[in-house]
C-alpha cells in the first residue's frame, strides 16, 4: 500500500490543495500510523432502531459506517451522551480528529470545547445546518466544517407544504375530534380556509425555501414571495416568485410565512415581538429552520393574542416545559409542532449517511471535498448562507438553490 502522503499527492492537484486539502494539518495517532479517531454523536433509536436498520442516524445503526471504519483500522466512538463535562462527547472530543454530529441530537461544539479539542480537524454534519458548531471558533483553529448539503432539502420542503396546509385548513383540531369520539363540523370550519388566493413568503430562498415555492405553484396562491440577501441564480429566476427587499414589507403582505434560513448571529431571535407585530394579523408561521430563530415567548403571546393564527415547528429537541408544546390560538388550535423529524425521513437518512461517509472518505484519502458541502475551511467561511460578511467567502458553495 502506498503511504498516505504519496496517495495524497496523486489525488490532489496543486491548484486545489490550498482550498481543499483538509489533511494538511493532520496529526497521526500513536497506535497506528494512519489510525484516526472518529467521534459520532447520534441519538438513541432504541427498539425502533433495532427493528428498522434504515434508521441510520441512530447510535444503534451508526450511519452504517462502523464496519467500514473499523476495517480501515480507525477508532470509531459512537455516543448519545453529550451533556456536561463528564459526558462521552466532552471526554472524547479531547483527542478526536473527526467529529460527526447531526442536527437531530446536536452535540454543541462550543468555543470552549473547541479549545480543548487538541486533534480536531474535521466536523461533519450528517444533515444540513451546522449552527451547533461555533463556526468562528472553528475558523480560529483551522477546523473544517462540512455538511451534507441538499441531503434532506426535499424532505423538509415537503414537510413545510404539509405544515402550511394543516394550519390553514385547521387539520390538527379536526383530527383530534375524531380520536376524542367527537364530531363538530362548525367548530372546525369556523377557522378553516383554502390556500388558494393566499400570499406565502419564505425567509431564505436557498435550497429549501426555493423548493417550497416550487411545490406551492399548483395551489394558485395570490403571490409567492421571498426575502434573502443572496440573489437567485439567473436560471432559477421566474416571474412566479417575487423577491422583496425588506423583510418587514414581505411580512406585511403574507398570510403564511415560512422560515428557511440558517441560524446565525443575525437570525437568532429574529422573530421577536417586534417582527411578529409586522406580520398580518392572524397569519400562520412555519419554522422548520431552527427553534432559536423564533423567540419562544413572543410566539406564544402572539398565538394567545390572535396576532398569529398558528405556528408549526419542526426544530431541535424542546424540553418538556417548552411553551410551544402548549401554545394555541384563541380557538385552542393552530399548533402544528412535531419532534424534529422533517429532515430525517428514511430517504433523507440514506442520503445524509452516504454523504457523511463520502466526506470522511475524502478526508482520509486526502481528496478535495465537494465545495457545495463546505461551511468553513482554511480559517474562513466557505458558505454565504451563515450571515453576510465583509470578506468574500473563499469557498464555492453555490448561491441559491
Ligand atoms: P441553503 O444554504 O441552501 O439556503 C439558506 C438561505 O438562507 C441562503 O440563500 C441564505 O442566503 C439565506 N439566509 C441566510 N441568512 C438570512 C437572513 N438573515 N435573511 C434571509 N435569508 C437568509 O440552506 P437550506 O438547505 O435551504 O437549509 C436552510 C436551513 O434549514 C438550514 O440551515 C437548517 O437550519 C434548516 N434545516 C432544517 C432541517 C430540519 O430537519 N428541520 C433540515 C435541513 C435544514
Amino acid at each position: 500500500m502506498l503511504p498516505l502522503q504519496a496517495v495524497r499527492s496523486r489525488l490532489v492537484s496543486a491548484s486545489h490543495r490550498q482550498l481543499y486539502n483538509l489533511n494538511k494539518n493532520r496529526t497521526f495517532s500513536t497506535t497506528s500510523s494512519n489510525m484516526v479517531k472518529v467521534l459520532a454523536v447520534l441519538y438513541k433509536g432504541g427498539q425502533a432502531a433495532k427493528e428498522e436498520a434504515r434508521l441510520l442516524g441512530t447510535i444503534e445503526n451508526s450511519l452504517g459506517i462502523s464496519e467500514w471504519l473499523k476495517k480501515e483500522g480507525h477508532e470509531f466512538i459512537v455516543t448519545d451522551d453529550k451533556e456536561g463535562p463528564d459526558s462521552q462527547f466532552q471526554n472524547h472530543i479531547a483527542d478526536a480528529e473527526i467529529l460527526v454530529t447531526t442536527p437531530f441530537h446536536p452535540g454543541y461544539l462550543t468555543a470552549d470545547l473547541i479549545g480543548k479539542a487538541k486533534n480536531l480537524k474535521l466536523c461533519v454534519t450528517a444533515g444540513v445546518g451546522s449552527d451547533h458548531i461555533d463556526l468562528d471558533a472553528a475558523n480560529k483553529k483551522n477546523i473544517t466544517v462540512a455538511e451534507v448539503s441538499g441531503s434532506n432539502v426535499v424532505s423538509v420542503a415537503e414537510h413545510v407544504v404539509m405544515s402550511i396546509l394543516l394550519l390553514v385548513r385547521n387539520f390538527v383540531p379536526a383530527h383530534e375530534q375524531i380520536v376524542a369520539d367527537d364530531w363538530n363540523v362548525a367548530q372546525i370550519a369556523r377557522n378553516a380556509f383554502d390556500l388558494e388566493g393566499k400570499t406565502v413568503g419564505t425567509v431564505g430562498c436557498g435550497r429549501i425555501g426555493y423548493r417550497v415555492l416550487e411545490r406551492l405553484r399548483g395551489f394558485n396562491c395570490k403571490e409567492l414571495l421571498w426575502f434573502d440577501y443572496t440573489d437567485l441564480p439567473e436560471d432559477k429566476k421566474t416571474p412566479d416568485f417575487k423577491r422583496v427587499d425588506k423583510l418587514e414589507d414581505m411580512l406585511a403582505k403574507c398570510d403564511v410565512v415560512t422560515i428557511n434560513c440558517p441560524l446565525h448571529e443575525k437570525t437568532r431571535g429574529l422573530f421577536n415581538d417586534e417582527i411578529i407585530s409586522k406580520m398580518k394579523k392572524g397569519a400562520w408561521l412555519v419554522n422548520t429552520a431552527r427553534g432559536a430563530i423564533c423567540d419562544r415567548n413572543a410566539v406564544k403571546k402572539a398565538l394567545e393574542s390572535g396576532q398569529l393564527n398558528g405556528y408549526a415547528g419542526d426544530v431541535q429537541p424542546a424540553p418538556k416545559d417548552h411553551p410551544w408544546r402548549h401554545a394555541f390560538n384563541t380557538l385552542g388550535g393552530g399548533n402544528g409542532m412535531v419532534p424534529h423529524y422533517s429532515g430525517t425521513t428514511l430517504d433523507a437518512q440514506a442520503r445524509y449517511a452516504n454523504g457523511a461517509k463520502d466526506i470522511i472518505q475524502r478526508y482520509l484519502a486526502g481528496k478535495e471535498q465537494d465545495p457545495a458541502n463546505l461551511i468553513v475551511i482554511d480559517g474562513d467561511y466557505a458558505s454565504k448562507a451563515y450571515g453576510q460578511r465583509e470578506k468574500k467567502p473563499t469557498g464555492q458553495k453555490p448561491a441559491g438553490p
